[in-house]
């Protein structure tokens, strides 16, 4: 199964995604991840992205785009995988129609989670303090709440018109949202 799944900062889509991964048995491609380890790396994309991140902003299409293209064609994605936080722009959402189609693939569904904004500002604030998460403070979570409503939020009905969205539920107990979101794979 080739999936996505998509939803505002806070709302829970790494926690999901790797327990659908589990659950599904597909790998996990999390592209706040994969950047977060090129940091660590201190490689060209890493000190390339780097100061988008720590300021809440967009790491740049192309960036994406190379390292989901060199990625999805990997062996061991040929069973299925689930994007996560991959697309975020209308941009990135064309750019992966083209890279799937020129490995004669399509997605399957597009997973929406969604929540109350406020609700996931205080997530956010908890996380931060929590993990450590540089980008996890209240300037930079408003900033990044922003860049999903402007860029991220349009590809809802990218997806809607292609019938692949899925909205779900993402308030509640982990695994509910868990069992929401097989079902509305079903
Ligand atoms: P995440 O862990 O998904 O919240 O991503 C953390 C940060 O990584 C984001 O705030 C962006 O700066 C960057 N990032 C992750 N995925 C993307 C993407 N698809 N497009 C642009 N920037 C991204």
């Amino acid at each position: 199964m080739k999936l996505l799944i998509m939803g505002p900062p806070g709302v829970g889509k790494g926690t999901q995604a790797s327990l659908l991964k589990s659950k599904i048995n597909i790998i996990h491609l999390s592209t706040g991840d994969i950047l977060r380890a090129e940091i660590i790396k201190e490689s060209e994309i890493g000190l390339k992205a780097q100061g988008f991140m720590n300021a809440g902003k967009l790491v740049p299409d192309k960036i994406l785009l190379d390292i989901i293209g060199d990625r999805i064609t990997q062996n061991d994605c040929k069973n299925g995988y689930l994007l996560d936080g991959f697309p975020r722009t209308l941009n990135q959402a064309v750019g992966l129609d083209e890279i799937l189609e020129s490995i004669n693939q399509s997605l399957d569904f597009a997973i929406s989670l969604t929540a109350n904004e406020q609700e996931l500002i205080n997530r956010l604030i908890n996380r931060g303090i929590e993990l450590g998460r540089s980008d996890d403070t209240p300037e930079i979570i408003k900033n990044r709440q922003n860049v999903y409503w402007e860029n991220t939020a349009p590809l809802l009905d990218f997806y809607r018109q292609k019938t692949l969205l899925r909205e779900v539920d993402g308030l509640g107990e982990i695994s509910q949202i868990t069992d929401r979101i097989l079902k509305a794979l079903e």
